[in-house]
């Protein structure tokens, strides 16, 4: 199933199923659902079943009719993971790394698939970062790696937006991630049971239609279930918290001399299966 959080004619946000290039509105189809996904994630079990055959050609609309918001607006954390493709890594001349390398996003940096995307007025060296990111759909601590696809909600597409002046003149990264509008996912959340292995999924970046980043996620350096077994070693992990899983090869800040995003520029990132986020960049206002 695809999920994704949405407004209609500038109601208030609702949820929508995703068939094609259709939506069914679930507060319409299946009345007393919850309207917010973390809500919905909570009580998946009870309610899988219902949204599933969800079908009310009443609450059918197509997709250009609606205005897609982040399918998750408020989760409770953002983590993101440094280096977890042996190309990226090679390209920026770093070591391998040991250990799993993690840093937060901060949650006011959530943003819409397609909404604009901001150059800040302190940064010219703004840079792109297609990851699939995943959602988590069962609170947990300590979780094994044979546990940890039970914990999957389902996928995303989201773009890393990073400043990288900003990233790269403290040991800690967090600024540099965390700035408004650079936390961008959708276009909404593909169930981990639709996704089968996420270890397999071609990922691109294209910037005013030049592929920068083509790779596949079987590239990681730590697949999706041993990220959730090492964070949750150190934080529970709850329901809706998002996790962006790194990115491949081929960033701006990599090239030489590096070329940064500027406004008016493009950016898509798209990933099989889970469809493709776009958005044009512009300069803070
Ligand atoms: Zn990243």
């Amino acid at each position: 199933m695809k999920l994704a959080t949405m407004t209609v004619d500038g109601g208030a946000p609702e949820i929508g199923l995703v068939k094609g290039d259709q939506v069914v509105r679930l507060k319409q189809a299946l009345p007393g659902l919850p309207t917010s996904m973390i809500e919905l994630i909570a009580r998946w079990d009870a309610v899988r079943g219902d949204v599933e055959r969800a079908t009310d050609e009443a609450a059918t609309l197509p997709m250009a009719r609606v205005q897609l918001l982040p399918p998750i607006s408020n989760p409770g954390k953002i983590m993101a993971m440094g280096l977890n493709y042996a190309d990226h890594v090679r390209e920026g001349g770093a070591a391998m790394p040991q250990h799993q390398i993690w840093f937060a996003k901060c949650v006011s940096a959530v943003h819409a698939p397609f909404a604009p995307i901001q150059v800040p007025k302190v940064s010219d060296a703004v840079d792109y970062e297609v990851e699939m990111v995943f959602v988590v759909g069962k609170r947990g601590r300590h979780i094994s790696r044979a546990a940890a696809p039970g914990h999957v909600f389902g996928y995303c597409v989201g773009n890393d937006v990073s400043v990288r002046d900003w990233q790269l003149r403290t040991p800690q990264w967090i600024l540099g991630k965390s700035f408004d509008t650079h936390a961008p996912f959708g276009p909404w959340i593909t169930t981990a049971d639709e996704v089968g292995d996420p270890h397999r999924l071609d990922i691109r970046c294209l910037v005013n239609g030049d592929v920068r980043q083509n790779s596949n996620t079987r590239e990681f350096i730590f697949d999706v279930y041993e990220q959730i077994a090492y964070l949750s070693q150190s934080m529970t992990l709850e329901v809706g918290d998002v996790i962006y899983t790194g990115t491949p090869g081929g960033v701006g800040v990599a090239m030489k001399p590096p070329i940064y995003l500027k406004a008016g520029d493009r950016v898509r990132c798209e990933i099989d299966g889970l469809g493709a986020i776009e958005a044009t960049l512009e300069n803070e206002a």
